[in-house]
């Protein structure tokens, strides 16, 4: 398979040297992207901005922005098989982009305004054959919220997990299909999330 893999943050400019962002390394698509290729895919990884060096054989698009992780991901994707989207979108961005650096001031509001949501434009267009699937970073009801994900998204599974990722720890993870079967794991590092989400990718397919 060609599989289109987005990993890491993505960066939200409010002037030339700032911005808003989250605390995402990039590391669970680029543990999915190794697992990827040493099952012989094909690998494309569109990754925001992180310090992890990109496995040996996999293409690289790096971007920084929710728009150019847009543009990347919607034009790999008419190519691929698969598309899995680990990647931590900024679900905001700045209404305004300040042109140059902005001067000490006393308190003042910055205005966000949404992203376009990438999973769902894919969801949306992908056809018969691709598979598309997300990762939803939850705090509460993890099943719950993430089962809405997967069917306002269109996708043919999603893997929920908790803020223990961020810190690299063992989390609870459940992976849900479109069919309604879940399979819950009460402790799982990404690694072994990494391996079951290649496993259940290619039993899809
Ligand atoms: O932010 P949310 O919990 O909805 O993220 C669920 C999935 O949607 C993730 O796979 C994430 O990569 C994707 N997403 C996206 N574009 C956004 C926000 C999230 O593709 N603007």
């Amino acid at each position: 398979m060609k599989i289109l893999i987005s990993a890491g943050p993505t960066r939200e400019y409010i002037d030339p040297v700032r911005f808003i962002s989250n605390p995402s390394t990039g590391k669970m698509g680029y543990l999915i992207a190794e697992e990827c290729l040493k099952k012989g895919h094909s690998v494309v990884i569109v990754s925001g901005p992180t310090h992890l060096k990109p496995p040996d054989n996999a293409r690289l698009l790096s971007v920084e922005t929710a728009d150019e992780m847009r543009k990347g991901i919607l034009n790999q994707f008419p190519k691929a098989d698969a598309l899995i989207m680990t990647a931590a979108v900024s679900d905001w961005r700045p209404a305004k982009q300040y042109p140059g650096k902005l001067k000490r001031k006393e308190a003042w509001s910055l205005k966000l305004v949404p992203n376009p949501d990438i999973l769902k434009a894919a969801g949306r267009i992908k056809r018969k054959n691709q598979i598309v699937i997300g990762f939803a970073l939850e705090t509460s009801d993890i099943i719950k919220n993430a089962v809405k994900k997967l069917k306002e998204k269109n996708l043919d599974l999603i893997v929920a997990d908790t803020t223990e990722f961020f810190k690299d720890k063992n989390s609870k993870v459940a992976f849900i299909l479109k069919d309604g079967r879940v399979e819950e794991y009460s402790r799982l590092n990404k690694k072994q999330t990494a391996v079951k989400t290649v496993k259940l990718l290619e039993k899809l397919k």
